[in-house]
């Protein structure tokens, strides 16, 4: 009966984990995954999240479905998380959102909204960008470009080659961009950057389609929407995906939204039913726990202080991890330029590794970065810092 079906390769991400957990070395370490591991080598449970869950299940009463878009109270605290509760876009009805199951379910509504009324439309992806972005789209029927974005010469980014290729886009193409942390490279526009990314946008009526999933891991919470701040406030209609699961460490709960700015009121609402349409064929509604956690933290002044702290001891623990690792590499190899390490932001770096040298450092080290040479700084802490320095050095130095 199956017999025709071919074998999954696997997602390479997700395997490379694997054979990390079957890896019988003690001292091996893992670089490879996109999860936030504290000075410990822990996935950490935060404690405003511990606390809002309390609160949460000693409330809980019946569990009725949701909602095809969500609860309300989490649709609303995202909406005032990524634009600001006093948005004029938000006040005039022009931005709707839906709760997702997990950004990767934003992604996949969107795409499927846009295969549907935008049918000609190609969906136009960062040269890299994270592996799944790729496969959504695809998924949904849509055809997938690449743009220029990362410069191997450098360690930054080709933003002229960026620019200049959005200008040669199709119309009403869909441009998915990082709105901050980018994954896999750890390069991010500057603000003048994406200032200057406005115009083209604009004249070439393209559909800039947001990816949200590290927000607070970059500069902090508001600055990390900056990107999402300054489209809204420049009037242009957009998607934006964003995820809790770095961000609250609550990667097994799902929690995430879509949300869809439009040139007014009556386009959102069009907008949100056959939103609510793509759910419904889907997977019918959301699951209601992680979503409250969520909105009870963004929610209640106290825990949204607490929440913030965290998020910044996170964040400014990548960055300490980040200075380690660039003065160990800079004293070993004194003739390289390692800067990027500093001026990459968020959770990834992309550490210009070729394959055999990631090869060597798994082999070797037991040193887990991946294939690409992309590394999940958030895995380093005090103790294997320097021994991740080592190994990267020696595998470089030959
Ligand atoms: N976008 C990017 C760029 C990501 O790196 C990830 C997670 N690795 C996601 C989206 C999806 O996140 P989630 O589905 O857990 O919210």
């Amino acid at each position: 009966m199956f017999q025709h079906v071919d074998a999954y390769a696997g997602d390479p991400i997700l395997s490379l984990n694997e054979a990390f957990q079957k890896d019988p070395r003690a001292n091996k370490i893992n670089l490879s995954i996109g999860i936030y591991f504290d000075d410990e080598g822990r996935i950490p449970m935060l404690d405003s999240v511990r606390k809002a869950e309390l609160a949460v299940v000693a409330d809980a009463g019946a569990r009725p479905y949701l909602p095809m878009e969500g609860a309300a109270n989490f649709r609303t605290a995202v909406q005032h998380l990524l634009f600001g509760a006093e948005h004029p876009a938000l006040k005039a009805g022009r931005i709707v959102t839906i709760q997702a199951v997990g950004s990767s379910g934003g992604l996949k509504v969107g795409a499927d909204f846009i295969k549907r009324y935008f049918p000609d439309s190609a969906v136009y992806v960062s040269e890299p960008t994270w592996d799944n972005h790729r496969a959504v789209f695809e998924g949904s029927g849509i055809e997938v470009k690449n743009y220029p974005y990362y410069d191997p010469a450098t360690g930054g980014l080709r933003f002229d080659a960026m620019l200049a290729a959005l200008r040669e886009m199709p119309k009403k193409s869909v441009v998915l961009l990082h709105a901050c942390c980018h994954n896999p490279t750890g390069v991010d526009l500057t603000p003048a950057q994406w200032q200057q990314l406005v115009p083209v946008l604009r004249e070439r009526e393209l559909l800039p389609f947001l990816d949200l999933a590290y927000q607070g891991y970059g500069d902090g919470i508001e600055e990390d929407a900056y990107a999402v701040r300054l489209l809204a406030d420049e009037g242009l209609s957009f998607f934006i995906a964003n995820s809790f699961s770095k961000s609250m460490s609550l990667y097994g709960e799902r929690c995430g939204a879509l949300s869809v700015v439009c040139p007014d009121a009556a386009q959102a609402a069009l907008v949100m039913g056959q939103l609510k349409a793509a759910i419904r064929r889907n997977y019918s509604n959301p699951p209601m726990h992680g979503g409250q956690l969520v909105a009870r933290v963004l929610s209640t002044p106290e825990l949204r202080a607490a929440w913030e702290a965290e998020v910044k001891g996170m964040r400014e623990r990548i960055k300490a991890m980040r200075k380690s690792l660039h003065s160990v590499l800079s004293a070993k190899l004194p003739g390289r330029d390692f800067g990027y390490f500093l001026s990459q932001h968020g959770m990834f770096s992309y550490t210009g590794l070729t394959p055999e040298q990631v090869e060597r450092l798994k082999a070797e080290f037991g040193v887990y970065v991946l294939r690409s040479g992309r590394m999940c700084v958030a895995g380093l802490n005090t103790r294997n810092v320097e021994a991740v320095a080592v190994a990267m050095a020696a595998v470089l130095a030959d």
